[in-house]
């Protein structure tokens, strides 16, 4: 059993009919989902299963389980059952751009400062990147917003596809997000491009262009010891 996963290819699928193909103690696994559980530094979506809130969403193997709130004890649904499924767009979308602006960061520190991005987390509109910088740069946190702002308005179109292994490996662009360490026996490896900015093998929603995300505004930056510096930041309307 494998779960369709619809939002690998159209992130802005919100609405969609599924079946239930299993079910266990409040968790439903569907034929095809659109919900996009937590994983690659992406935190879950919400939303509803036949009006059933959905409070989590977790990917074990190849299978996707919908946590749901059964308010009053309502029965869950057979297997089989025919369901209607909606994510809670506001929180997918803000997910969305959250997740651009932030590769727009990798990409902009990368061409700045050739410096990788060691680790990170994000919330809808909030976010915080750790880089193995050592120190950090004079007026860094300036530098670059101002940077990243600059990409945002110029709107570079954001483009999904889904490479060979042979031909992603071998693509210079992708070769400092390590490629070639994901494992032998994936065969397609799916690749987000911010066209002429930053490429990376990524299995995450993001929105069509980089205008779409607003604008960042960085909110702090730390020290968590040698050669790893934190950038705090949040997204904000153009
Ligand atoms: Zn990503």
């Amino acid at each position: 059993m494998q779960t369709n996963l619809l939002y690998l290819r159209d992130a802005y699928l919100r609405e969609f009919p599924a079946t239930v193909v299993d079910v266990r103690e409040r968790a439903i696994a569907l034929d095809r989902t659109a919900f996009y559980p937590t994983g690659g530094g992406q935190p879950h979506d919400t939303g509803t299963i036949d009006g059933m809130p959905v409070t989590d969403v977790r990917k074990e193997g190849d299978v996707v389980w919908h946590t749901v709130d059964v308010a009053g004890g309502a029965p869950m649904p057979a297997v089989g059952t025919a369901v209607d499924c909606v994510v809670d767009w506001v929180r997918r979308h803000r997910l969305m751009r959250t997740h651009t602006a932030l590769h727009v960061l990798c990409g902009v520190i990368w061409n700045e400062w050739q410096v990788p991005v060691t680790g990170g987390n994000m919330e809808p509109l909030s976010a915080r990147m750790d880089f193995e910088f050592d120190p950090l740069p004079e007026g860094f946190a300036g530098t670059v917003e101002s940077l990243v702002n600059a990409e945002l308005a110029a709107n570079r179109p954001i483009e999904v596809a889904f490479l060979p292994r042979n031909t992603a490996v071998h693509d210079e662009n992708l070769i400092r997000t390590k490629v070639n360490m994901i494992p032998e026996w994936v065969s397609e490896i799916r690749v987000v491009d911010i066209v002429g900015l930053d490429k990376q093998a990524d299995g995450g929603t993001h929105v069509r262009s980089t205008g779409e995300v607003g604008r960042i505004r960085v909110l702090k930056t730390e020290s968590k010891g040698k050669g790893n510096k934190r950038i705090r930041l949040e997204i904000v309307d153009a």
